[in-house]
């Protein structure tokens, strides 16, 4: 020892007995030459067996070859080994798990080689090993979550969140194995647009939640029936769809049927007992390349049938059916086109005064020069203009048409500058706030009396809203036109607003005059609407008077206009004007 101040070394000594693993110092052989307390402890051998014997001694067979074949020469070369799994015998017999660890220091002048070893214990090991086990496993596990987010993702995207069903997106995700072309085999791909009837009431009483359990009820219902070798998906709302490949037509309604005899059983919802039904179109793909969408379209177009024949049934979609909304928007295109390019037409039918037998005036009636279904009469457009509000250019058009016409002939002195126009307003164009500055305009323009212009409303227009419609009478008669209240009969006015209605025809309706002399009930209402108009010191015209018989009773029971096939049909204005020369007329 020199004086050289170095660590204690009862100290060094204390801290490699008390070190907490076995440690060891061999010779390059492996012959122990030192051994601390804890690997004396740990193995039940003594400190002198151990000393002097070989560390590959305390080991099995098989870890004494890897020690001495492996280690060993790894050492010499390296000048470490580490964390080698060996077993160590111990004093018992029983084998005791470790990791070895070592490194070697090469002889010097002083020292010959030594070779230090550290083991721990397996226990210590399996500790280790535990962790990593467990860091490993949480790592794999983080993983597997990331994974299954990411697929819950994607599912989501797929999948309508309530019912767990594909949407949209994921019916054509999961159709990939289905039939392409809408074929296989002798098998059709069909769709079958289920939608719940009522489905709103349910919702707005009973509230959301109840209507979002209803709705996985149903899904469930759907997919315990229809599921298998079909796909169920939820489109929106409450609306389903079935797709499948079908032998035909009969086994997808077929499968309609049963849907709807599953949803018609009643369902507990939050304690209460609900009774749905569903209406459900079905189409079945033909031969030539269908898509789903094509589908979707069909059977959602017979699906609407199935609602408006009465809900909780089928309807088959036809392939040869037309989609009537699809029809209606092309027409609507045809007739705004129409309009403005100028295919309308006014045809004008005479109005006779039955006490003289001369025509008072002509109704202007409008038809439609469809560039290839031909000459169309009213009953083909004029609804759909009503409903989409075209009517309002129509009428305004007809309206300016006929003034254009009565100024012509009232030029000319041909027909009598006395003629009467009757032209026909739509309930839409009463409430129009345009109307009366329109017809007021329209009489300037062309410098016509407004006494010549009468304008017809219906009965059933003007009793929509009698309130509103006297308002804007009122405002037309100011203007001094005719009014005249059209298909009389077939609404339900009241004598009360007849009288307050700034009036001055009453036109009875066609289908009473058809039963004159033939049907009594018939005569008896032509009879009594006569003297109502009469009553309230109106005229009455009789429409659609097609026998003389007819004129004859209407002379009798004192009518005083009529009109109808037995004078003449709606003309042209130039065949009209050839009648009226021909009749004596003006
Ligand atoms: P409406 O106002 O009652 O017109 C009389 C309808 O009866 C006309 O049909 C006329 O052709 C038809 N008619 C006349 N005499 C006879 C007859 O003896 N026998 C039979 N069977 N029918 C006869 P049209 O022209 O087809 O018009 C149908 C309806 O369309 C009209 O009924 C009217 O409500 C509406 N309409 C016609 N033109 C216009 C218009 O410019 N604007 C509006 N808003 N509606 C119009
Ligand atoms: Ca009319
Ligand atoms: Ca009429």
């Amino acid at each position: 020892m020199t004086d050289t101040p170095g660590p204690d070394p009862a100290h060094l000594e204390a801290l490699f007995n008390q070190a907490p693993c076995g440690y060891l110092v061999t010779d390059d052989g492996g012959r122990i030459t030192a051994v601390n307390d804890t690997f004396v402890n740990w193995t039940g051998h003594s400190r002198s067996d151990l000393l002097g014997s070989t560390l590959q001694s305390l080991m099995p067979v098989g870890d004494q070859i890897l020690y001495s074949t492996h280690c060993i020469p790894q050492l010499g070369i390296t000048g470490a080994v580490s964390e080698i799994a060996v077993e160590i015998i111990g004093a018992d017999g029983q084998r005791r798990a470790a990791l070895l660890s070592a490194s070697r220091s090469p002889a010097s002048d002083e020292e010959p080689a030594a070779v230090r070893v550290v083991i721990f214990s397996a226990h210590e090991r399996r500790m280790y090993e535990k962790e990593l086990v467990a860091a490993l496993r949480a790592a794999e596990e983080a993983e597997a979550r990331r994974a299954e987010a990411e697929k819950e993702l994607h599912r989501l995207a797929l999948h309508d969140a309530l019912t767990g069903l594909p949407n949209r997106a994921g019916l054509n995700v999961g159709l990939d194995q289905l039939p392409a072309g809408g074929t296989a085999g002798t098998r059709r791909l069909a769709v079958l647009f289920v939608d719940l009837d009522h489905f709103k009431a349910v919702n707005d009483s009973l509230g959301h939640a109840a209507g979002d359990e209803l709705l996985i009820s149903v899904a469930q219902r759907l997919t315990s029936l229809a599921a298998g070798s079909n796909s169920v998906a939820r489109l929106s709302g409450d609306e389903f769809v079935v797709v499948g490949a079908f032998a035909g037509p009969t086994e997808a309604t077929a499968l309609a049927a049963g849907l709807l005899e599953v949803l018609r059983t009643p369902m507990q919802i939050e304690g209460l007992e609900i009774v749905t039904s569903a209406s459900i179109g079905v189409a079945v793909a033909e031969d030539g390349g269908e898509t789903l969408e094509d589908l979707i379209r069909r059977a959602d177009i017979a699906m609407y049938r199935a609602k408006e024949l009465g809900r909780s049934r089928w309807e088959l979609h036809e392939p040869a059916e037309t989609d009537p909304t699809v029809d209606r928007l092309r027409a609507l295109g045809e007739l705004r086109r129409g309009i403005r390019e100028g295919a309308l037409r006014v045809h004008y039918q005479p109005q006779i005064d039955l006490r003289t037998g001369r025509t008072r005036g002509v109704e202007a009636l409008v038809r439609w020069q469809h560039p290839t279904r031909g000459l169309l009469p009213p009953s083909e457009f004029i609804t759909m203009a009503e409903e989409s509000g075209l009517v309002r250019p129509l009428g305004a058009w007809v309206l300016g048409e006929t003034l254009k016409q009565a100024d012509n002939w009232r030029r000319q002195g041909r027909p009598s500058s006395a003629l009467e126009f009757a032209v026909n307003l739509s309930a839409r164009q009463l409430n129009d706030p345009e109307l009366v500055p329109m017809v007021e305009a329209g009489l300037r323009l062309r410098g016509i009396d407004p006494a010549l212009l009468l304008l017809e409303i219906t009965e059933t227009a003007l009793m929509a809203d009698p309130a509103a419609a006297l308002a804007s009478l009122t405002a037309l008669k100011n203007l001094g036109v005719g009014l005249a209240v059209d298909d009389f009969g077939t609404g339900y006015s009241s004598l009360t607003y007849l009288k307050k209605f700034p009036i001055d025809e009453l036109k009875i309706d066609r289908s009473f005059i058809n039963g004159l002399g033939s049907d009594s009930g018939d005569s008896a209402i032509v009879g009594s609407c006569i003297d109502l108009a009469h009553a309230v010191g109106i005229r009455a015209v009789a429409e659609g008077v097609e026998t003389s018989g007819q004129v004859h009773m209407l002379k009798a029971m004192g009518c005083d206009l009529a009109q109808g096939y037995h004078f003449a049909r709606p003309l042209p204005a130039g065949l009209l004007k050839e009648w009226l020369d021909a009749n004596g007329g003006g």
